[in-house]
């Protein structure tokens, strides 16, 4: 009951990515393997089932939740004959919609590239099969090496480019001088734009779409005469393509360059939990997880799934955990300071000033030793 429970989070997690590429979902295939099959992913009984239903629905596209091996996609195409997308391929596709500066361009360009070069192969075999293939091989493979060649020399250039931007920033970031340094972190969608708009009161873009944040943006904020300064940085997520991790390295280089980790936590989220375990996770990747943290968790507003099921009451069922009961564990659990509150109602938001005020205090003084 628990896995149906994991299987229809991960399930609505792709289909909201899904929207926010622009498609709209009609159908879910799910499917209990030990493990997935190297050649098809899915059994072949299964694709024979998607293969109809695509057929009979006149179905554009299919998208799988996991990064699916070249040669994964290439025979799943041909036994559904429909366009293949996986995990990867969609955020990838997200990403390259939503960037706007030309950095972030940039590094999704050869995210892009980097997935594309080892699945090239894939794109020669429609090719083959629309010109009918015997006869076509030699001049198709060495169109292939030319298409490789010509997308190599292209990652080397976006690497240089990316190279020199990245010291730019960094000598950016070097000129910033001494100010006291946060950024929010957290998965995606938790609020942290609106909470930098808040506290900012900027205008940076907020919506309910995941990754809404590509850029990272920097404000100076105020609290009590102390300024410090704030960076929104991209949105995590479970299973963020490898290639984005490495190409996002500058945005995360914001993360591990801070004073302070400003950790948001959606808790009206169901998985929340999940999510603070990726972000630590990612933290954990890029070497930030030893910095000061403080925990927000926002939302508080739309808290509402304790008592969802009436009939459902068991004591470890957490639709029966109140915001209090949470509220008490977190604060007695985290060894971080911790608060509740809503960025959209502006709940307990002096609670939350006070303690960011308090760290932010904390880190200026052991940096100005003598200034009182
Ligand atoms: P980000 O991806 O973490 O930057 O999240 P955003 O700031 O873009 O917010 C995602 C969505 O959550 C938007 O629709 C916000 O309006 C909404 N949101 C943010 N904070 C709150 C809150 O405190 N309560 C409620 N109910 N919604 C919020």
């Amino acid at each position: 009951n628990q896995d149906e429970d994991k299987l229809t989070e991960y399930m609505d997690e792709l289909e909201f990515l899904a929207l926010t590429a622009g498609a709209t979902v009609v159908k879910r295939f799910t499917q209990k393997l030990t493990q997935p099959d190297p050649k098809t992913f899915i059994g072949s009984g299964k694709a024979q089932e998607v293969r109809d239903f695509v057929k009979e629905n006149e179905i554009g596209t299919v998208i799988f939740d996991d990064e699916l091996s070249p040669s994964q996609l290439k025979n799943l195409e041909r036994e559904i004959e429909v366009k293949i997308l996986d995990r990867t391929n969609l955020i990838l596709d997200i990403f390259a919609q939503r960037a706007q500066t030309s950095y972030a361009r940039t590094q999704v360009e050869l995210a892009q590239y980097q997935y594309l070069l080892p699945r090239l192969t894939r794109m020669w075999t429609h090719l083959e099969r629309q010109k009918g293939g015997i006869g076509m091989r030699g001049p198709g493979e060495t169109e292939i090496e030319t298409d490789r060649r010509i997308i190599r020399d292209r990652i080397s250039l976006l690497k240089e480019k990316l190279k020199t931007i990245d010291r730019q920033m960094a000598t950016q970031r070097t000129n910033r001088g001494k100010v006291v340094r946060a950024a929010l972190v957290g998965y995606t969608n938790v609020g942290k734009s609106t909470l930098m708009n808040a506290l900012a009161k900027s205008d940076v873009f907020a919506e309910n779409k995941l990754f809404a944040t590509l850029d990272t943006t920097v404000r100076k904020v105020v609290i009590g005469n102390l300024p410090f300064l704030l960076t929104d940085t991209v949105g995590f997520i479970r299973k963020l393509p490898t290639q984005l991790v490495e190409s996002f390295k500058s945005t995360l280089d914001e993360v591990r360059e801070a004073d302070l980790l400003i950790h948001v936590v959606d808790i009206s989220h169901e998985s929340f939990e999940d999510h603070i375990a990726s972000v630590n996770q990612i933290l954990m990747e890029i070497n930030a997880h030893q910095k000061p943290m403080i925990m927000i968790f926002n939302k508080i507003d739309d808290f509402s799934y304790e008592k969802k099921e009436e009939d459902d009451l068991t004591p470890e069922s957490r639709k029966n955990i109140s915001l209090e009961e949470w509220e008490k564990t977190w604060m007695s659990k985290s060894k971080y300071p911790t608060v509740f509150i809503s960025a959209l109602t502006k709940q307990n938001f002096e609670q939350m000033k006070k303690l960011i005020y308090d760290e932010v205090l904390k880190i200026h003084i052991s940096r100005f030793p003598y200034n009182d």
